[in-house]
């Protein structure tokens, strides 16, 4: 192509007739374990499934489009792709994380550390004293996640990164609630994104799998050896699975983002709701910066209900909302953060947080509208 193709059409046209085999307009699956040798001297372009293989390839070069970076490894989950990341670091080095990270981040880190492997400083990151004196300690990772979950709290992924960088840190981004369509880490300064290919990527809520891309081939390759050598690598039909669903990325954003904004605006004026956590609202603190740094405000929002009780009606009678952890498919889904998603965390650390019972956390599908806010209204009565 002559211009460079819109981001919609790179996500539309990835991998499309590029078969070389007999010439398919869609990527085949390749499932086999391993390859013929074309003699005993020469190697081919696949050799070992675990290695490489055409499917985690094609969706490694997609992502790798996508986010702006030089290379992709394609892992078996999100927590895959992040424990991976770790290989780019020394034990004993320091990373420097979120305090409101996602659990499963929360945990690996805490763990590793309690093994001796990394040290691991949880620091709020909005806080600039706070950044400041956990640079001091030479941080040799910062790791940044922007919305925050449940609390859709948004940092200056710039300013970090830039920060970080002065002080010699890798930069790693989860970029897992947004999506490569609503915000670019790598062009904001960061090294490394990360992905849980689990939600938006995929779409649909039946692949688990992960993704790290790489601003580096250098590091690109480094993480490939590794994922190689431990084996982390993502299966052929999680990442062909992953592909297919990943055309439609950019439809599926626009609609349950715009989806999710309609819902916000409702829910601000319901007399049982107390606060709506969601940047794409004028009254939302991370509304300026999300119109910096982002192209959008994605379509995760959570709101606080007046009572326990009223949570709880909300929970056991909402329509077309399924109760489930997890986010970025099609279908919507309603949680409730402090028994389910972050019901690990130490409970004085929780209401610290401002995670309460009263707290709800939706990711909104693509679903129409009017059935959407009809559900919530009917689930308040
Ligand atoms: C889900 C999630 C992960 C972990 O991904 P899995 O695919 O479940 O292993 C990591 N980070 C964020 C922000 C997530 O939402």
């Amino acid at each position: 192509m002559k211009n460079k193709p819109d981001l919609q059409t790179q996500i539309v046209q990835a991998e499309i007739g590029a078969d070389p085999a007999f010439r398919s307009v869609v990527p085949p699956l390749y499932t086999t374990s391993t390859y013929l040798w074309p003699s005993v001297e020469e190697k081919g372009p696949y050799d070992y499934g675990r290695t490489n293989n055409p499917n985690r390839d094609g969706l490694a070069r997609a992502l790798a489009a996508l986010e702006g970076g030089a290379a992709a490894t394609i892992t078996s989950s999100g927590m895959s792709a992040i424990d991976l990341c770790l290989n780019l670091i020394k034990a004993d080095d320091l990373i420097i994380a979120p305090h409101d990270c996602y659990g499963g981040t929360h945990r690996l880190l805490t763990h590793r550390a309690e093994q001796g492997r990394i040290r691991v400083l949880f620091i709020d990151q909005s806080d600039p004293d706070a950044l400041h004196e956990a640079l001091d300690e030479k941080p040799a990772m910062v790791l940044i996640e922007t919305p925050s979950n449940p609390l859709m709290r948004l940092v200056d992924v710039a300013k970090i990164a830039k920060l970080s960088k002065a002080f010699g840190a890798i930069v790693v981004a989860d970029n897992t609630f947004l999506s490569p369509v609503r915000q670019q880490p790598l062009a904001l300064g960061c090294d490394i994104v990360v992905h849980s290919t689990t939600k938006y990527l995929n779409g649909h809520s039946d692949v688990v799998g992960g993704a790290v891309i790489a601003k580096t081939g250098e590091q690109g390759e480094i993480l490939e050896w590794w994922a190689n050598c431990s084996g982390v690598t993502g299966s052929p039909f999680d990442s062909w699975q992953t592909l297919r669903g990943l055309r439609t990325l950019s439809a599926r954003m626009d609609i349950q983002e715009s989806n999710a904004q309609a819902i916000a605006k409702f829910l601000q004026k319901h007399k049982a709701v107390t606060k709506v956590y969601y940047p794409g609202l004028r009254s939302d603190p991370g509304h300026k910066l999300m119109k910096a740094q982002q192209s959008g405000p994605g379509a995760m929002l959570s709101f606080e209900v007046q009572d326990t009780a009223t949570a709880s009606k909300i929970l056991n009678s909402i329509e077309i909302f399924q109760l489930a952890a997890s986010l970025g498919g099609v279908e919507s889904l309603i949680c409730q953060p402090s028994t389910m998603t972050h019901r690990g965390m130490a409970e004085e650390a929780r209401l610290k947080a401002g995670i309460t019972d009263r707290l709800l956390r939706l990711s909104v599908g693509m679903e129409a509208e009017a059935d959407l806010i009809n559900a919530l209204k009917n689930s308040f009565a």
